[in-house]
C-alpha cells in the first residue's frame, strides 16, 4: 500500500532502535520485529518498524526512489529562479504557471522536476503508495467525445456481478492493497442498492478504503454510499474551460454540475480526488494554467492528471495525444503549489510512456501508483483509450504492499479529508 525508504538499524536498545534514513538518525519502535540487530534494514511507518528487508532489497527500493538528476543552475534564467523562489512563499500567478508550462529550456524543465521531487521528499517523506483499480462495468449512458467506452461506441459491454466485485476486492486486500478504486461508466443499471451492497460487503470482509469513480450520480446516491462505508470519490473536472467542457460532452453535461458534485462530495466527508486532462484538442496553455489554479482552489486530497489519448470510434480519434513531457510539468507545478496533495502516476501516462513513466512521475513530484486489478477477462474491454497499460510491477507490490493494522493506520492518517 505505501512504501517508505528503507532505514538501516544503527543500534538496538530494548524495544527501540536508532536507524539511519536519508543520512538522518532517528529512534523507531521495533516491538513488532524483536530480533532486529545493528546492520539490518527495515521499512517503517508512523514510528514503527514494519518489515525487515534484505540489503539487496533495500538497495533496490532506494534505486527505485532515487533521482539521478543534476541541475545546472547556471543555465536557469532569472525569471525561472524568481518563479521557483516565489512558489515557496505564495501562490503562483497564471502568467508564472504559463511560463513553467512553456519554457523550452531543458535545464529549467529538469530543475522544475527536481524541485518538485525535493518538495515531495520534504513534505511526504518517501511515502509512495500503491493503490488498486477494479473496473467493474464498462456500460455508460454518457457520450463524452474523448472516451472509448462512450455509449455510442461499439465495444463489447460487461458488468461484473456484485459477488465478483466483492471477491475481486477481497483478493486484492489479501495481497495487501488497502485502497481500492471501484470504477465504472455512468451505469444507472447498477442501482444504489447494489452499489451499497458492494461497498458494505467489501467493508465487512476486508479492511480496505473504498474510492468510487462512478461519475455524476447525484447527492442522494453518494450520501447512501458514504454511509455504506465509501471513503473517497475520484471525479475529474477534465477541463476548467466551460466552453471546451461543453464541446466534449455533447449530451449536455455541464461543468457547473461537475463542480457542484465536487462541492457536495466534500460536504459529505469524502476524500476528493480530481483533476484534468493534458493535451485535450482545443486546450491552450492558458487553459492548463487555469486548470492548475482551479485544482488548487478545489484543494482536493488527490490530484489526478493524465494526458489525453485519442480513442478509435470517437469524434476525437484523429487528434494527437497529449504529451508525457507536458503532463510531468503539470504534475511538478502542482507539487510546487500543493505540497501535501497525493499525485498518482496515472495509467494514461504509462500507456504513452511505458513502465518507465512510474519513476519519471515520482521524480516529478508524484507519490502514488494505481495498479489495475480488474479480472483479466474484463480488462481488455475497459478501453477508455487503446492499448491501455496493465502491467503491475511486482517489485512495487512486494515492497509497498504489506499486511497489518499499521499499514491501514498509516493510510488512515493520510486520508483525513
Ligand atoms: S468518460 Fe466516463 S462518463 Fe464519459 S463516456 Fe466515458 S465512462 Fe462515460
Amino acid at each position: 500500500m505505501c512504501l517508505t525508504i528503507p532505514a538501516r538499524v544503527v543500534s538496538v536498545s530494548g524495544k527501540l532502535a536508532d536507524v539511519l534514513e536519508n543520512g538522518e538518525e532517528r529512534a523507531i519502535d521495533i516491538s513488532l520485529l524483536p530480533r532486529l540487530k545493528a546492520g539490518d534494514w527495515i521499512l517503517h511507518t508512523v514510528g514503527l518498524a514494519i518489515k525487515k528487508v534484505s540489503p539487496k532489497d533495500a538497495r533496490e527500493i532506494i534505486e527505485l526512489l532515487e533521482s539521478s538528476r543534476k541541475v545546472n543552475n547556471s543555465s536557469l534564467s532569472d525569471k525561472f529562479k524568481r518563479i521557483l523562489q516565489a512558489s515557496k512563499v505564495r501562490e503562483l500567478s497564471r502568467e508564472e504557471i504559463s511560463y513553467l508550462l512553456q519554457t523550452d529550456n531543458p535545464e529549467e524543465v529538469n530543475a522544475l522536476h527536481s524541485e518538485a521531487n525535493t518538495i515531495r521528499k520534504a513534505y511526504l517523506k518517501e511515502f509512495i503508495c500503491v493503490h488498486g483499480i477494479i473496473e467493474f462495468s464498462n456500460i455508460c449512458a454518457k457520450d463524452c467525445y474523448y472516451c472509448g467506452i462512450r455509449s455510442e461506441s461499439n465495444v463489447k459491454r460487461y458488468r461484473m456481478s456484485v459477488s465478483e466485485v466483492v471477491s475481486t476486492a477481497a483478493k486484492a486486500a489479501e495481497r495487501g492493497y488497502k485502497l481500492l478504486v471501484l470504477q465504472s461508466g455512468e451505469d444507472s443499471l447498477f442501482n444504489d442498492e447494489e452499489l451499497e451492497e458492494i461497498v458494505r460487503e467489501i467493508k465487512r470482509r476486508s479492511r480496505v478504503f473504498i474510492f468510487l469513480s462512478i461519475g455524476e450520480r447525484g447527492y442522494e446516491s453518494y450520501k447512501r454510499l458514504r454511509k455504506a462505508g465509501a471513503s473517497g470519490v475520484l471525479l475529474r473536472f477534465e477541463t476548467s474551460n466551460s466552453q471546451l467542457f461543453k464541446e466534449l460532452h455533447p449530451e449536455g453535461k455541464d461543468l457547473d454540475n461537475r463542480f457542484s458534485h465536487l462541492s457536495f462530495l466534500k460536504e459529505l466527508g469524502y476524500f476528493i480526488a480530481t483533476g484534468f486532462m493534458v493535451g485535450l484538442p482545443g486546450q491552450t496553455i492558458e487553459d492548463m494554467a487555469n486548470d492548475i489554479l482551479t485544482l488548487k482552489n478545489l484543494n482536493p486530497g488527490m490530484a489526478s492528471i493524465g494526458p489525453f489519448i485519442p480513442s478509435p470510434e470517437t469524434p476525437l480519434s484523429d487528434k494527437a495525444s497529449g504529451s508525457t513531457d507536458m503532463t510531468l510539468r503539470v504534475m511538478a507545478i502542482i507539487r510546487l503549489m500543493m505540497k501535501n496533495v497525493r499525485i498518482p502516476v496515472t495509467t494514461a501516462m504509462e500507456t504513452i510512456g511505458g513502465a518507465g513513466m512510474r519513476k519519471e512521475g515520482l521524480m516529478a513530484g508524484g507519490n502514488a501508483m494505481m495498479f489495475n486489478l480488474t479480472p483479466p477477462r474484463y480488462r481488455r474491454l475497459y478501453q477508455i483509450y487503446p492499448d491501455k497499460f496493465y502491467q503491475r510491477d511486482r517489485r512495487w507490490e512486494r515492497y509497498a504492499l504489506f499486511q497489518g493494522k499499521e499499514s491501514y493506520r498509516m493510510l488512515e492518517e493520510r486520508l483525513r479529508p
